[in-house]
């Protein structure tokens, strides 16, 4: 599958690896939004948000756990930080293969762009 995502996970494509385990991958976004920008990724090709199910349950909150814990590894937490899934077109989701961002070290801004 031309899947970049798939290819950053299996390791044929190089990345700045935060974390990883038999579930998941984290590593660095290389078009950063803010300081701090990771992706949270699952090994399973999953397009998008929309194709979530009950079975993902544990897959889901594994992804949030990871993510703030990220967060407090990175000393995000106690200014904050912003979780995003993007979903489909007007989502601005580019790349469909589902992924959590974790975006802090500046102001938010709301409504988001
Ligand atoms: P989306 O818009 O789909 O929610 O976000 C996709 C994200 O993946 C973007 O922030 C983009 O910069 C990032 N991205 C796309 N291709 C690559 C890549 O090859 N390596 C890394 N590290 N990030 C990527």
């Amino acid at each position: 599958m031309d899947c970049i995502f798939c290819k950053i996970a299996n390791k044929e494509i190089p990345s700045t690896l935060l974390y990883e385990d038999e579930q998941i991958v984290a590593f660095n976004d290389n078009a950063p939004q803010a300081p701090t920008h990771v992706l949270i990724v699952p090994h399973q090709h999953i397009v998008t948000i929309n194709d979530f199910g009950k079975q993902h349950s544990t897959l889901i909150g594994h992804m949030i756990l990871t993510a703030t814990q990220l967060a407090k590894d990175l000393s995000l937490a106690e200014d904050g930080y912003r979780l995003v899934w993007n979903c489909n077109r007007q989502g601005g989701q580019a790349v469909y293969h589902i992924h959590l961002h974790l975006l802090g070290g500046r102001n938010m801004h709301w409504p988001p762009g």
